[in-house]
């Protein structure tokens, strides 16, 4: 199955996440025989990752969006990870500092953007001033509902200077995300992640489905598209968005750049170095 295709939101249509099974699992698939095929995209995202990075001509920009507990932390420690951190950046935003709600909506988002050769991931993104901003109505309707607009003239400009976006709403419905948090309060280790937020977010699914689905409707381009990501079971999850993350990056058909200098002679040169240090040896002995 093409992922690429089966998750992508067509641009110009209407998204409506209750006609989507957020436990969709395909078929034949388990977790066993998802975990070689994981490992397998993880290694042609780890080929081409050094491939983008030793071309230098373009960037990728990947988006993770979900409620809370949906598995964005999870998706870019066993997803994610297998990319070198050397050409890789994580970005987590959270409510803006002081300095970033000074500027303009998208002012923080842009110096996290990636440089060529680079991969950048954001962890919640500019789609945030569409989500809590909405729901909470943190600026007025007259203010957010602009930013649609906004986010497609900015994520068009980051296209135009070779950066390519793929943002990944991960699916879970309200049952799996309730599991969740029981999950969290039954094991210590993970007490740290609870918040006073995901309690009072939850009595607002519905208003943060509505803030999503206006989102992925508006704002699923040919240059940026939204893929809908059936995140009840996290190996689907990583198997997907590996799936999509190693295609993407295939298609871009990218090529090692010329060499800057002449291997042959490189290649002489390196077979007169190693002779001269071997009669050098024999001379001292
Ligand atoms: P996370 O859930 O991402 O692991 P936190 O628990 O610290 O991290 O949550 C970050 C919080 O910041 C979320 O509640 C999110 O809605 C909020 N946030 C992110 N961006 C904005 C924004 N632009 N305006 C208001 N709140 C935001």
């Amino acid at each position: 199955m093409d992922y690429c295709k089966q998750f992508r939101v067509t641009p110009g249509s209407k998204v409506d996440l209750s006609q989507i099974d957020a436990g969709y699992k395909d078929g034949q698939k388990s977790r066993a025989t998802a975990s070689t095929e994981i490992k397998a995209y993880q290694k042609k995202m780890q080929e081409l990752q050094y491939l983008m990075y030793a071309e230098g001509k373009r960037s990728l920009l990947i988006c993770l969006q979900g409620g809370d507990a949906a598995g964005k932390d999870g998706t870019i420690k066993h997803v994610l990870g297998a990319m070198n951190p050397q050409g890789c950046r994580v970005t987590g935003f959270k409510v803006p500092s002081h300095t970033e709600a000074a500027h303009d909506f998208l002012w923080r988002y842009h110096r996290a953007t990636p440089e060529r050769g680079q991969v950048a991931i954001f962890n919640r993104s500019h789609y945030e001033d569409v989500l809590v901003v909405r729901v909470h109505n943190l600026v007025p309707e007259a203010v957010w509902s602009k930013r649609y607009e906004h986010i497609n003239h900015f994520e068009k400009l980051l296209h135009d200077n070779n950066t390519h976006i793929l943002k990944f709403y991960l699916h879970i419905d309200a049952e799996e995300q309730l599991k969740r948090f029981k999950k969290r309060i039954d094991d210590p280790k993970r007490h740290w992640k609870i918040s006073d937020s995901d309690y009072a977010e939850r009595p607002l699914w519905h208003e943060y489905t509505q803030a999503f689905e206006a989102a992925l409707s508006k704002c699923s381009t040919e240059h940026a598209p939204w893929f809908i990501i059936p995140s009840n079971h996290k190996w689907f999850r990583n198997l997907a968005i590996s799936h999509i993350v190693a295609e993407t990056l295939e298609s871009l058909n990218m090529q090692f750049p010329e060499p800057t200098v002449d291997i042959n002679e490189i290649k002489q040169k390196y077979h007169e170095m190693v002779e001269e240090e071997k009669e050098e040896e024999e001379n001292s002995k």
